[in-house]
């Protein structure tokens, strides 16, 4: 791994001499057992901790298959996806790589003990399988987490909704929180030369998730001059939402919970801000009973900020706690998109508010290659801005997984790879003053 390092860090991009790099036989990388999928039988989720279940171990590396390529990783991130596989929640991920591993004997390579874990990187290309032309060891990439086999002519229109759809390092494995992973070379886009390796593998999910949720003709299809209610708009996803309505020409309302949270948005550009925990919504009497006088009190408020105007579009992820809500307060003909249920995906809401009011209610889960590089190239130009606000080593993913849980981060966590220091690898000084600058603009606000 030493040698592999030594060229990234010299900036060598050559392809004949990465090429000439020996492929190690191990690596480390972040895992989960099988054998301990049932550790935390009976305990409440939110004390379920992953620095009990995330291991950080020596795996064989694999073969590199048609279409695939081997990344060297400098960095990576958590995503609410890794936190879901630390706690075996909804379901064990051992599930999903079974049955990939049912799929073909490419697939069966998947079909593991461990799942080594991670839907983000940020690294150089090492190896390339038979088939692949678009990329080439030495290049600098970041990778999007949409694995698809597009075998069936379901998948051809939007590649989405291909039958063998898959989340990469979730429901495959070889992902990015190690220092090799294995993706198929259609997930490759190019790295932000101005952003440091892990800045680069920070936004790739939640920005190409948001993205289509949010702006994209598969999802809500924000224009100039909407209202949209985000939910967590200083979180993961949220932090990209919200950027996405301001460089899009609409109005966000950002949902957050603490003062320091509101700082964040504000920082951003946002003006019209409700900080969820000071006001004190309670959209739940009791664990069955919705209070719509809560539901109310939010869509009064939501006019006091916008001068009398509900939101168009609500950008919905907590899922059962808010979704009543997130229903009531859209306009009339509006649009509710929704991507995650984390507190809980039994929702309850009542329908008249939806059929009377001409409102829809829009699914939406990632994205599609096309959805990832526009998200991507809004990055690599600095008009969307990577929203990290710290970055652990490799040896402490466990912890950076539990600040995610419990709700004690602030935008993306990352973790450093193989890349032994923050702020290394930014190659276009120019762009990254520009980008400097905007971000230290956003911070006198
Ligand atoms: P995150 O960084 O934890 O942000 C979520 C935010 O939601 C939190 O920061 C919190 O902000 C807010 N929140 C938490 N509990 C809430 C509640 N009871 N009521 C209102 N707001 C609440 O997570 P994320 O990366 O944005 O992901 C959010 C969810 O989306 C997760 O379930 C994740 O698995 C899912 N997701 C799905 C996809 C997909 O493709 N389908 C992609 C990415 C993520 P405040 O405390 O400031 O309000």
């Amino acid at each position: 791994m030493k040698d592999i390092l030594e060229a990234i860090l010299a900036g060598d991009t050559d392809p004949a001499s990465w090429a000439s790099l020996a492929v190690p036989e191990h690596y480390r990388g972040v895992t989960v057992h099988k054998d301990e999928a049932e550790m935390f039988e009976g305990r409440p989720s939110r004390d379920k901790d992953p620095r009990e279940s995330l291991h950080l171990d020596d795996v064989a590396t694999p073969e590199v298959g048609p279409g695939e390529a081997l990344v060297a990783v400098m960095a990576s991130a958590i995503n609410y996806n890794t936190v879901w596989s630390a706690i075996f929640e909804p379901v064990s991920t051992f599930a999903f790589l079974e049955r990939y591993g049912r799929l073909s004997p490419l697939s069966k390579r998947h079909d593991l003990p461990y799942h080594v874990l991670g839907s983000d990187l940020s690294g150089v290309v090492l190896r390339t399988g038979p088939g692949v032309n678009a990329w080439k060891p030495g290049d600098q990439v970041v990778a999007h987490c949409l694995s698809v086999e597009l075998e069936s002519p379901a998948g051809h229109n939007d590649t989405m909704l291909d039958p063998e759809q898959r989340i990469w390092g979730f429901e495959t494995n070889f992902g990015g929180l190690a220092e090799l992973a294995l993706v198929k070379s259609n997930q490759l886009m190019p790295k932000p030369a101005h952003l440091t390796w892990e800045e680069a593998a920070s936004p790739g999910l939640v920005s190409s998730t948001a993205y289509r949720q949010l702006v994209s003709r598969n999802g809500a299809g924000m224009k100039q001059g909407d209202i949209v209610l985000i939910w967590g708009a200083s979180g993961g996803l949220g932090s990209y939402a919200t950027q996405y309505a301001l460089g899009g020409g609409a109005t966000p309302v950002c949902v957050v919970s603490s003062d320091d949270k509101a700082g964040i948005v504000r920082s951003m550009g946002a003006e019209l801000i409700i900080d969820r925990s000071a006001e004190d919504y309670r959209f739940w009497k009791d664990e069955h009973t919705q209070d719509p006088k809560e539901w109310m009190r939010l869509g009064k408020r939501i006019r006091e900020l916008t001068g009398g105007d509900d939101v168009d579009i609500v950008f919905e992820h907590p899922g059962r706690e808010t979704f009543g809500a997130s229903v009531f307060v859209a306009r009339k003909g509006g649009t509710i998109v929704t991507c995650a249920s984390t507190t809980g995906y039994l929702h309850q809401y009542d329908n008249r508010y939806l059929w009377m009011n001409l409102k829809r209610i829009i699914g939406s889960h990632f994205a599609n290659y096309r959805e990832a590089w526009e998200a991507n190239r809004l990055m690599t130009r600095a008009k969307i801005h990577p929203t990290l606000s710290k970055a652990y080593r490799l040896e402490d993913t466990g912890q950076a997984a539990y600040d995610v849980h419990r709700n004690l981060h602030q935008g993306k966590v990352g973790v450093l790879c193989l890349a032994p220091e923050e702020g290394l690898g930014v190659r276009d000084a120019e762009l990254r003053a520009r980008h400097e600058t905007a971000i230290n603009r956003f911070r006198d606000v």
